[in-house]
């Protein structure tokens, strides 16, 4: 999809602090940093929403937490606790129609979000 943002990182086509690889994943640093680590983690294959997972993507959707757990232990917050979470539409604040965890980490994140 030559008109998604992160299918173009993908692509390499725009440049991304790349911070963990999988055959299914890829990991970068938001543009934006809302922690001391903000990471957005996303499937290598397009899909534009959580209303968009169907049941043959289980395996990518569990890689995206694989690649979280991964990116957390390498940036050393494993132990005292970190966030990932996924906006879906517009109401959420999805800005960016691929799916991608945040995993957000490095300070104490309040509880419920705005
Ligand atoms: P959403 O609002 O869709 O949940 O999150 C989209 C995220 O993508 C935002 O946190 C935004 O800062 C980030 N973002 C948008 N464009 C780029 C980009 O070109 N590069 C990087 N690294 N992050 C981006
Ligand atoms: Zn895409």
């Amino acid at each position: 999809m030559s008109d998604c943002i992160f299918c173009r990182i993908i692509d390499g086509d725009i440049p991304a602090d790349i911070i963990y690889e999988s055959h299914s994943a890829l990991a970068f640093r938001d543009i934006n940093p809302q922690a001391p680590t903000h990471a957005l983690i996303i499937p290598r294959q397009h899909i534009s929403t959580i209303n968009d997972i169907d049941d043959t993507h289980h395996e990518i959707v569990g890689s995206l937490f694989s690649a979280a757990r991964e990116v957390a232990a390498q940036e050393g917050l494993a132990e005292d606790g970190y966030r990932v979470v996924m906006n879906c539409n517009e109401a959420a604040g999805q800005t960016v129609f691929h799916i991608h965890l945040h995993l957000l980490g490095g300070r104490n994140l309040s509880w419920p979000p705005g």
